[in-house]
């Protein structure tokens, strides 16, 4: 179903109003983790200014250590819900767990699957039987075989409203948190006609090299970026260092734009 040989046009996914895919950028931005609802909405507000139209933020954390700050889970997801209230802006958050299955369809607009659950296939079958549109992130070491067939399993299920999202995999390199494989926008692109987005902050794991990286994947084609914006990225409460300022997004989108016009 992913396959491009059997649906040659790009498939455009309708997130509740933004289209994604064809002709049309996802600017996906926001922290890492929602921690408060003046934190969202001030980093929303900001963002949308800058012309992002989909906004970002974790609930439930899928993180290293079990000591780390894990998310806000139920009332982060309400702090999004207020946000987007406000702003109008749809909202992208991470499931791990089907318990919250239903909530999720009710209340996220577009529902991301993490990197470290994009082979949990009983999660994946569940995410068919779901209305909204699913992002699904590149595993930590997936080959683009077993990323599309990962895709194939939420298509195979009935749902197939599926946006890719490369996010860096693990290589010998540890300078960088991961290594961003911006070869998997064209081959990808090659192999299946689902839209391709890129996540220059998880893959870099720092944020002064989100622009350079962020401007490449548009170079190479990409339907968008997600980008992890904060406020006061020195006190975040996750992933601060990848973490781009307001001010900072904000010349980014518009060095992004002067290119998304040649390409
Ligand atoms: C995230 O986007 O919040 C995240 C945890 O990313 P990944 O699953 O790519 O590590
Ligand atoms: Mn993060």
């Amino acid at each position: 179903l992913a396959n491009r040989a059997f649906h040659p046009e790009d498939s455009i996914i309708n997130v509740s109003g933004v289209k994604v895919g064809g002709d049309n950028l996802a600017m996906i931005a926001g922290p890492c983790s929602v921690e408060s609802y003046e934190q969202v909405l001030e980093i929303a507000r900001a963002a949308k200014a800058s012309g992002a139209n989909l906004l970002r933020g974790g609930a439930f954390k899928p993180r290293t250590s079990p000591y780390s700050f894990q998310g806000l889970g139920l009332e982060g997801l309400d702090i999004l819900t207020a946000v987007k209230e406000e702003t109008g802006l749809p909202i992208v958050t991470e499931l791990m767990s089907d318990k919250y299955l239903d909530v999720f369809n009710e209340k996220v607009d577009l529902i991301q699957i993490g990197a470290r659950n994009m082979q949990n296939f009983d999660l994946l079958k569940e995410l068919g039987q779901l209305d909204r549109p699913i992002l699904l992130k590149r595993g930590l070491n997936a080959t683009y075989e077993e990323w599309i067939m990962s895709a194939e399993y939420i298509m195979a299920s009935g749902n197939e409203n599926v946006i890719l999202c490369e996010r860096g995999i693990r290589t010998f390199e540890s300078y960088t948190r991961n290594t961003l494989d911006l070869q998997s926008i064209p081959v990808l692109r090659k192999l299946t006609h689902l839209p391709i987005i890129v996540d220059p902050s998880h893959a870099g794991g720092k944020w002064w090299l989100v622009d350079s990286m962020a401007m490449a994947a548009i170079a190479a084609g990409a339907d968008g970026l997600m980008i992890e914006v904060h406020n006061d990225p020195e006190s975040a409460l996750c992933d601060g260092a990848q973490s781009l300022k307001p001010n900072k997004y904000d010349e980014l989108l518009k060095q992004v734009a002067q290119i998304a016009n040649v390409v």
